[in-house]
């Protein structure tokens, strides 16, 4: 028997237990910053190359929807806490609610990437792997909008793809929801706005549901696209929402 066959058999099954089970494995997510009192607020903020740390009177306030996970104020000694969660996805401005029982089972995915750096779209890719399995939960991929039921976008929207996705968004069958994902979809993130790219997708089509992140991982992407559907799965706590 060659190796891979007997390794799996070996192996057994190994598809995360979450959302039903509490998914343990080690490195799932790299987390992120909380809020948090500390004694030198300008010293920890002056830590994040990306302004997503704000000095304030009663300590550090972190914007999450602009943290790209470098992790520098994450060790040290102005270091701020962590919390190794991945209930990231948060509702934005426009968003419509969850699209409801009858997409429990069945939840078309249409992942368009808008100039991403290519790590964002490798934890999509991860959503189909046997760790995480992505149909167990009824969702799908599709390759057209006329299929779909959620646009899921990554990237800060480069102007070669404005019109792809403002036509991906009018192709879509109603109810249709619109995720976007990273950091650069919600507000350019490292990219930010400029003659090249929209600075983020709302600028672009209605947005129901941000999942920030630098990149996101497997386990964010599903708790968002659980939440369209409007299944219950663990939410972001209020600290650190963007
Ligand atoms: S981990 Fe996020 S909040 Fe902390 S310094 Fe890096 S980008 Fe800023
Ligand atoms: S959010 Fe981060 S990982 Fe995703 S495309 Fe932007 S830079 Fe890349």
């Amino acid at each position: 028997m060659s190796f891979w066959p007997y390794y799996g058999l070996k192996q057994g099954i190994q598809t995360t237990p979450w959302p039903d089970g509490e998914d343990l494995s080690p490195g799932l997510s790299p987390g992120r910053p909380l809020s948090a009192p500390v004694t030198a607020p300008e010293a920890t903020a002056a830590l994040c190359p990306v302004g997503a740390l704000q000095a304030r009177a009663e300590g550090v306030h972190v914007a999450f929807d602009r943290c790209i996970h470098c992790q520098r104020c994450r060790q040290g000694e102005h270091a701020l806490p962590w919390q190794e969660d991945f209930a990231w996805t948060v509702a934005a401005a426009n968003n419509q609610g969850p699209l409801g029982g009858r997409f429990y089972e069945s939840l078309n995915v249409l992942y368009v990437d808008a100039g991403a750096c290519g790590a964002c779209v490798n934890e999509v890719r991860l959503i189909d792997a046997p760790a995480y399995n992505l149909h167990r939960l009824g969702i799908f991929v599709t390759a057209t909008p006329r299929d779909a039921d959620v646009l899921l976008v990554a990237g800060p929207i480069t102007d070669a793809m404005r019109t792809a996705i403002r036509k991906a968004y009018a192709a879509m069958p109603e109810p249709k929801r619109v995720v976007g994902m990273g950091v650069c979809a919600v507000n350019g993130g490292i990219f930010g706005e400029s003659f090249a790219c929209a600075g983020g997708l709302e600028k672009i089509v209605p947005v129901d549901w941000w999942i920030p992140g630098c990149p996101p991982p497997p386990l964010a992407i599903l708790q968002g696209l659980l939440r369209v559907v409007g299944r219950a799965v663990p939410q972001m706590t209020e600290e650190g929402t963007p």
